[in-house]
């Protein structure tokens, strides 16, 4: 049988109707002192995504789906989903989260791991976020959330909010994972406040492919660059394929060469149209080998040892197509 929220019944009364206590967003203004630089922020952890769809699972009851697709966490899906045209229901916050739900079936228990690591290891010390603000302008503050969900990619972005998929097998039995990949997302929605992603929509031209190849280089190359040190430190390189590639050395003479290739074949097309083979470069830019994350860190460590860091923010924020031409200025190639 199907329940459904009664009209102005409010989703804390109806998922407390399921048994359920409210948990509520945290502030990162509360988990740091008045003197600290990051009490200026305003940043939210809500986890309630992940919460109730873990609950959810385990109790098979459908009056939390309405109550899910109420969340704010939801709202941010779907905006996700409609701008980058993911493969998943965008008619409604409703049809997507039976959507995610049916993703998430069987990952209970990874779901609760992660959970608890997102409320406690990850905000006990939060001061990790200063690796994406060490990537930003010095005047950037965050103005949004960082969700924790569940059924969705692995983390996504959207300004002013972030999301990371609590169900996603990259964090099972490593949830530290969790916090090097909000660095990633965090990242990613302070540079999106200066430079808006591109529409997939609007992409008519090859020269529009290639602008959005070139952006998505400046936004992956640099986040990935934003975790590098810390994961170093860690001896967390080895846990994650793109900082593992980043480490051999002829595999990255590789993977730049064939991202040049795809690159320029992209760019003496112009002004033709975007037919399947352009927008195929994007598929092949953004898994495999993943060309715009890795060879985009590697062009972005580039840029930052030959220019310095302030440099490289200001390109990345004002003007982030020109990262690529920046680095083969630097290498002649
Ligand atoms: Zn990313």
């Amino acid at each position: 049988m199907r329940f459904s929220v009664a009209c102005g019944v409010s989703i804390f009364a109806a998922l407390s109707a399921l048994g359920q206590s409210p948990r509520e967003p945290i502030a990162l203004s509360g988990l740091v002192s008045s003197t600290d630089p990051l009490h200026h922020h305003d940043l939210q952890f809500d986890a309630r995504f992940a919460e109730f769809g873990a609950d959810y699972l385990e109790s098979g009851d459908r009056r939390a789906i309405p109550a899910l697709a109420g969340l704010p966490a939801s709202r941010h899906l779907l905006a996700h989903a409609r701008q980058f045209n993911y493969d998943v229901p965008k008619n409604s916050s409703r049809a997507l989260v039976d959507e995610l739900m049916d993703r998430s079936t069987g990952r209970l228990a990874a779901m609760r791991a992660a959970i608890a690591y997102f409320r406690g290891p990850l905000l006990d010390d939060p001061h990790w976020i200063n690796d994406a603000l060490a990537y930003l302008p010095a005047d950037f503050r965050f103005q949004g959330t960082l969700f924790l969900i569940s059924g969705y990619d692995i983390g996504v972005a959207l300004s002013p909010d972030a999301s990371l998929n609590a169900a996603h097998r990259h964090f099972e039995g490593r949830p530290r994972e969790l916090l090097y990949y909000a660095v990633h997302e965090l990242h990613h929605v302070g540079l999106m406040a200066y430079a808006p992603p591109p529409r997939i929509d609007d992409l008519k031209t090859c020269a529009d492919v290639l602008h959005m190849v070139e952006y998505s280089t400046a936004l992956e190359g640099t986040a990935v660059l934003a975790g590098l040190a810390r994961r170093a430190r860690d001896g967390a390189l080895a846990d994650d394929d793109d900082y593992a590639a980043l480490g051999d050395a002829a595999r990255m003479q590789r993977n730049e060469a064939r991202y040049l290739r795809e690159f320029d074949s992209l760019r003496r097309r112009g002004i033709e149209p975007a037919d399947e083979a352009a927008l195929a470069v994007l598929e092949r830019m953004s898994s495999g080998e993943r060309l715009w994350y890795r060879v985009g860190a590697r062009m972005a460590e580039r840029i930052e040892r030959e220019q310095g860091r302030p440099a490289l923010i200001a390109l990345i924020t004002e003007k982030p197509g020109t990262l690529v031409s920046t680095y083969r200025n630097i290498v002649r190639r």
